[in-house]
């Protein structure tokens, strides 16, 4: 595991990823850069978003973490993992098993990294702010650790 590897933050990336999903209907992340001290995603969203949307996700990954779910993975095959999956963020020598990362029943998600057990790690999702440059919408968070 690289030594900058933090698998809260991958694992807060899932949720954030299924929570932006589901209130924008965009997709996932196409990219991001995941350090331990902060990260950002960056989406194919129209516009910035309001200090109201930037609550409402702060709220609903909270949630989620709250819950204390498990993070379970799933091997599945390549044609079956094409078929309900993007799997554009795989490394091109992914052919023929696909491991799904689910999170709870909130998310599943193809993914080679490394993540927590249970949400129970990951401590409080914070926005540290947004971005809205050349039609992408950048998310910049950090994780908090529970008290
Ligand atoms: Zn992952």
């Amino acid at each position: 595991m690289a030594k900058n590897y933090y698998e809260p933050m991958h694992s807060a990336e899932h949720i954030l990823n299924q929570t932006m999903v589901r209130m924008f209907n965009k997709g996932r992340s196409f990219s991001a850069h995941l350090e331990k001290k902060k990260s950002k995603c960056d989406y194919r969203l129209e516009r910035d978003l309001s200090q109201s949307e930037i609550s409402e996700i702060e709220n609903k990954v909270n949630d989620i973490i709250k819950m204390n779910l498990d993070i379970t993975e799933e091997i599945i095959n390549f044609s079956e993992a094409e078929t309900n999956f993007n799997l554009q963020k795989l490394p091109n020598n992914v052919t023929e098993k696909i491991r799904i990362i689910k999170i709870g029943d909130y998310d599943a998600c193809p993914c080679i990294g490394q993540h927590v057990k249970n949400t129970s790690e990951i401590g409080n999702f914070k926005i540290i702010s947004t971005g809205f440059e050349n039609n992408i919408l950048r998310i910049r968070f950090k994780l908090e650790e529970n008290n």
